[in-house]
């Protein structure tokens, strides 16, 4: 089979390094030829994924395509389905996630609990829901990696509004961050990984440390994979949904957002869990069974951002030392520049107690840094 990937980042690579295992010719389109995923594929082809033509001259001799990020042009994907292309996610659920006033409306209609909105045209606009607040703000296309979300807690917040069309939601009483994969075949089986935990760096708004299985009540954990079920089966396509997901101090559960694609989330199932995430989407494509998300070892994510006050060719201060802890998995991803706030990479760790697997987690974190070389 002929498959295509569209985006060339980290999430692209570790996608063809699972690859690597099946008979499968794998096709990249990115703009950047040095991307971290140009060299992992059989065929590279330099090119804008958000322009109708360059994508479905990419996709026309295809088998199958997938995704690594949401901004891609859909309308081209859709003409690929009709053609007989193979698309996962389907061109539809990547319509719906892909902007978010779409997104919570989705929710709305499907009755998946999501924290109430409204839809905002410009600042002005907000100005006027002041009675909504404190509330969360959040662009409709465009924003990644928190920088298409304003936490507006009252009248002097009003200038971080966003002058587009956005949603403006409820802010919950956030008690964990939590993120599911779900995967799901053509014949519509499903496939849950347990629950990761996460912490995320307030002043950089990006997700920093994760442990997975989380530790949630059993009941809570029923109503998050209900949701996750439910969701997958509104959306009606094929593929790996991650779903990012609020428990409130109520132990209510809200669902934030959902990418229809391998997520940051669960970039330990590489080593922690019987079959990855990578490794399951691509049996999805391939039209083989579905594989054994169980995990083998609870496991923690630290997230190798790039350091304040660094910029240029990257260099990984203590790494030799991260190297020496047992069951410490080093993942970078390839990018030879660093910058502040920049994802450079990945560790894994695993332990059978999380007593110590926090401990291990935060000795990574204080051991290994992303530094620019002076060179
Ligand atoms: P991005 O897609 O850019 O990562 P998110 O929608 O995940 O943006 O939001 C980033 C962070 O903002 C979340 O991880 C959470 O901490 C906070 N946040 C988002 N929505 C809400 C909300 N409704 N209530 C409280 N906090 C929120």
């Amino acid at each position: 089979m002929k498959v295509g990937i569209l985006g060339g980042g980290q999430l692209g690579r570790m996608l063809l390094q699972a690859a690597a295992n099946y008979t499968v010719e794998t096709f990249v389109l990115e703009n950047d030829s040095n991307c971290p995923a140009a060299h992992l594929c059989h065929h590279f082809t330099k090119g804008d994924i958000t322009d109708f033509d360059t994508v479905y001259t990419f996709g026309k001799y295809l088998d199958a395509i997938t995704i690594e990020i949401e901004s891609v042009n859909v309308s081209a994907l859709e003409k690929l389905e009709q053609e007989g292309v193979k698309i996962y996610p389907s061109p539809s659920a990547i319509k719906i996630i892909k902007n978010k006033i779409v997104q919570k409306q989705f929710y709305k209609t499907n009755e998946i609990p999501s924290s109430e909105f409204i839809v905002t045209q410009n600042k002005a606009d907000v100005a006027t829901h002041l009675n909504f607040f404190p509330a969360v703000h959040k662009i409709g296309e465009g924003g990644y990696d928190g920088k298409g979300v304003q936490i507006l807690n009252n009248e002097q917040d009003l200038d971080k509004a966003f002058d587009a069309p956005s949603v403006l939601e409820k802010k919950v009483a956030i008690k964990k961050e939590i993120a599911l994969i779900i995967a799901m075949n053509d014949k519509g089986e499903t496939a849950i990984y347990p629950v990761s935990e996460m912490m995320v760096n307030p002043a950089l708004n990006l997700l920093d440390y994760q442990i997975s299985p989380a530790t949630i009540p059993e009941k809570v954990l029923w109503v998050v994979e209900a949701i996750a079920i439910k969701l997958a089966k509104a959306l009606k396509s094929a593929g790996l949904f991650a779903v990012e997901m609020f428990i409130d101090q109520n132990d209510d559960v809200w669902v934030n957002e959902t990418a229809p694609r391998v997520h940051n989330s669960g970039h330990h199932t590489i080593e922690a869990n019987h079959c990855s995430q990578y490794d399951m989407l691509w049996r999805i494509i391939l039209q083989y069974p579905l594989g054994n998300t169980a995990p083998i070892l609870p496991a923690a994510i630290i997230n190798l951002i790039g350091e304040e006050g660094h910029t240029g060719t990257a260099q990984y201060e203590g790494l030799e030392e991260v190297l020496k802890i047992d069951n410490a998995f080093v993942h970078l991803y390839g990018k030879t520049q660093t910058k502040p706030g920049r994802k450079m990479g990945h560790v894994t760790i695993m332990h059978n107690n999380y007593h110590d697997l926090t401990h291990k987690a935060n000795k990574v974190k204080n051991l290994l840094k992303v530094i620019a070389s002076s060179r």
